[in-house]
């Protein structure tokens, strides 16, 4: 069957429409953490169910190690906003979003990383979501977004599988070393290079809040750039 369409500048063209029977639901592959910075569950669950907003997100972890299933996995919500990962240009689409309660000031619960710890586990086995590819807002966002803020413990989620973390004990900086470079490859929009910089270290060396690399910096990345790429 031949039939007209409009494409998003108006041309006309005309296209044969033969249905297939051979598809299923697209599958999220990146899971993206975010904080809420709010006070609040209620405060958050009300700004993602307020049409106004136009903001949403899969799951919603409180405090005291609730969650809320706000939007089936299988749909896109709307917690990335722009947002750039390696060639991923669009995370809304191919992720999913997890809110944890918290204003960005203080450290997460005992109760919301567990839960947090249950519902990535279940992500991972349900999608066979990559380790690499569970993320934080402030990754996909340099210069506008800082979520989940230093006090996420990147390092203990790595090693349950969720995300990478690197060992530095025996790397060795190669001579000719292009540390920016190197980021772009984990993943890290280098357009400005330092807030690049600036997200790379609240993931991956949260106590430094100077937006330059150092030695040590260098050699963190020198071994990321191997498990990334
Ligand atoms: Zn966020």
């Amino acid at each position: 069957m031949q039939y007209p369409l409009k494409d998003s500048a108006g041309v006309h063209f005309v296209t044969d429409w033969a249905g297939t029977t051979n598809f299923s639901m697209r599958r999220p592959n990146f899971v993206v953490l975010h904080h809420t910075a709010q006070n609040s569950c209620d405060q958050t669950v009300k700004t993602f169910t307020t049409t106004s907003t136009q903001v949403s997100a899969h799951y919603v972890i409180c405090r005291d190690g609730s969650v809320h299933h706000m939007l089936n996995d299988l749909l896109r919500a709307h917690h990335a906003g722009v947002s750039k990962w390696g060639n991923n240009t669009d995370l809304n689409s191919s992720s999913i979003g997890i809110e944890i309660d918290n204003n960005g000031f203080e450290l997460f619960s005992d109760a919301q990383l567990a839960s947090l710890i249950d519902l990535l586990g279940r992500l991972k086995r349900a999608y066979n979501i990559p380790a690499a590819n569970f993320i934080g807002h402030a990754d996909v966002a340099p210069g506008r977004k800082v979520d989940p803020s230093r006090f996420f413990p990147w390092k203990q989620l790595a090693e349950k599988g969720f995300g990478l973390w690197y060992d530095t004990a025996h790397t060795q900086i190669p001579p000719d070393f292009n540390a920016v470079q190197a980021l772009r490859i984990i993943g890290y929009n280098i357009s400005d290079s330092i807030t690049a910089i600036q997200s790379f270290k609240i993931h991956f060396n949260p106590a430094d809040t100077i937006n330059k690399l150092t030695s040590s910096d260098k050699k963190i990345i020198a071994d990321l750039v191997k498990k990334y790429q």
